[in-house]
C-alpha cells in the first residue's frame, strides 16, 4: 500500500512505542496513587509534559493532557467562553474553515446565545488580518482560527493574528493539529493563548494530545472526576501516551526541516504532475501551505469513486468532501476558498510524510491520470462539459 493520507493519520514510530512499552507493562502504577510505583509513574508524566512544553516554548504548567485534537479543541473554547460570559463577553471570531471540532462547539455555543464571525478565506484558503481587525468588538472574548488547514493545508499568518489579538486583550486560541510536529511553533513569540495538539498526527499514538494554557487564562472542566491534570480534566492519567506524545513531538520538532524539505520537493513533484491533466487545480495557496499536503480538484468527476479506485490501485487517500456519513455536502473549505459544488466534489487530498518515497510518488503519478480519464468516461458531467452543455469553471 502507497499510504498517502498523512493528514488523517500517521504511523506510530517504532522508537516512540519502545518508550511507551514500560508503562504499559511492568511501570503500570496510577500516576495519583502515593506509594512508590506510582510517584514513579507521576515523575514520568511530569518529565512527559516538561518536555512537551519545551517543543512549543511553552511552561510544563501550562500543559494539559487530553485525549486528542477534538476535545483540546472543545475545553479550550467553552474555557475561553466562560472567562467571556462571566463579562458580559459573548462574541466569538474564528474562519469557515476550521475543523469540525471548532466548528461543531461553536455551534453549540451560538444555540447558548454566543454570537459568531465566520471570516472569508478567499481563493488563497488564507484569512486577512484586515478583516480580523474590522471584525474584533468590544464583546468579543475569543479568536479561534487554526494554524494550518486540514484539507488544503493552508497556514495561517498565525503571528500577527496572535500581535492583534494581544493588543486588543482578546484571547486568542489556535487548532494546531495539523501544524504541531510539521512547523515550528512558539506559543511566547506568536503570542498564543490556547494551542491544541494531537501525537498521532506527528508518529506518536492516538487518543492522547494535548492542550496548551497559558498561565493566566483558567480552564472549565470538560470531564469531572479527580484532581488529575490539577483539577482540569478527570480521569486516571494515560502515562505511556504522554510519553509517547512527547517522544514523537521531540523527534519531529528535531528533524522539522529535513523532513520538510523531504516532503516539499516530492509534493511540488506531485503537484506538477498532477495538474498537467486538463481541467485540473490546486486547492489552496501553492507558498504557504504544509510541506506535506497536495489538494487538487478534477472536473467532472466525483471524489468518493476516485478514492476506491485509488484504493483497488494500492494507494490511501482522501477526498476532500467530508462524505463520511453518507452525506452529500460537499467539503465546507472547498466551498469556502470559491470552489462550485460540483467542482468540491472532484477533489482529492494526497498527504505525505517522513516515510514517503520518492518512488511512491511516481508510482502515484502514474496511476492518477488513466484513473481520472476512466472515470470522466463515465460521467455524465463531464460528457455535458465535453458536449458545451455545460462550461468548464476550472
Ligand atoms: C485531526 C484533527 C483534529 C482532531 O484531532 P483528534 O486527535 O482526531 O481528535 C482537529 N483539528 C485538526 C485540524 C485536525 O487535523
Amino acid at each position: 500500500m502507497i499510504y498517502l493520507d498523512n493528514a488523517g493519520t500517521t504511523r506510530l514510530d517504532d522508537q516512540v512505542l519502545d518508550k511507551m512499552m514500560p508503562y504499559l507493562k511492568e511501570e503500570y502504577g496510577n500516576a495519583s496513587s502515593l506509594h512508590t510505583m506510582g510517584q514513579r509513574a507521576k515523575e514520568v508524566l511530569d518529565d512527559a509534559r516538561e518536555r512537551v512544553a519545551r517543543c512549543i516554548n511553552a511552561k510544563a504548567k501550562e500543559i494539559y493532557f487530553t485525549s486528542g485534537g477534538s476535545e483540546s479543541d472543545n475545553q479550550a473554547i467553552i474555557s475561553a467562553c466562560r472567562l467571556g460570559e462571566r463579562k458580559g463577553k459573548k462574541h466569538i471570531i474564528t474562519s469557515k474553515i476550521e475543523h469540525h471540532a471548532v466548528l461543531h462547539t461553536l455551534e453549540k455555543l451560538e444555540k447558548q446565545g454566543f454570537a459568531v464571525t465566520y471570516l472569508d478565506v478567499y481563493e488563497d484558503g488564507i484569512v486577512k488580518v484586515e478583516d480580523l481587525k474590522k471584525a474584533i468588538r468590544e464583546d468579543t472574548c475569543l479568536v479561534t482560527i487554526m494554524f494550518a488547514n486540514n484539507e488544503i493545508g493552508t497556514i495561517q499568518p498565525i503571528t500577527e493574528i496572535g500581535k492583534v489579538c494581544r493588543e486588543k486583550g482578546v484571547l486568542f486560541h489556535t487548532d494546531a493539529v495539523q501544524a504541531v510536529g510539521h512547523i515550528l511553533v512558539d506559543v511566547e513569540k506568536m503570542n498564543i493563548d490556547l494551542l491544541s495538539m494531537a501525537a498521532h498526527k506527528f508518529h506518536g499514538p492516538k487518543g492522547v494530545g494535548a492542550l496548551y494554557a497559558k498561565s493566566n487564562v483558567l480552564l472549565s472542566n470538560l470531564i469531572e472526576g479527580g484532581a488529575q491534570e490539577r483539577g482540569k480534566r478527570g480521569g486516571t492519567e494515560n502515562v505511556a501516551g504522554a510519553v509517547g506524545l512527547a517522544v514523537a513531538l521531540e523527534n519531529a520538532v528535531a528533524d522539522i526541516d529535513k523532513v520538510a524539505q523531504h516532503e516539499i520537493a516530492l509534493r511540488d513533484k506531485l503537484i506538477k504532475a498532477l495538474l498537467q491533466i486538463p481541467h485540473s487545480a490546486l486547492n489552496g495557496d501553492k507558498e504557504n501551505r504544509l510541506p506535506n499536503n497536495v489538494n487538487i480538484c478534477f472536473e467532472g468527476i466525483e471524489g468518493e469513486s476516485l478514492l476506491l479506485l485509488l484504493d483497488d490501485a494500492g494507494i490511501c487517500a482522501s477526498s476532500g468532501s467530508a462524505c463520511t456519513s453518507g452525506s452529500l455536502d460537499p467539503s465546507h473549505v472547498l466551498l469556502a476558498i470559491g470552489r462550485p459544488h460540483e467542482v468540491a466534489h472532484g477533489s482529492l487530498r494526497l498527504t505525505l510524510s517522513k516515510h514517503t518515497t520518492e518512488e511512491e510518488i511516481n508510482k502515484t503519478i502514474e496511476i492518477i491520470p488513466g484513473v481520472v480519464e476512466l472515470l470522466r468516461k463515465m460521467s455524465p458531467v463531464w460528457d455535458q462539459l465535453q458536449k458545451g452543455a455545460r462550461k468548464h469553471v476550472i
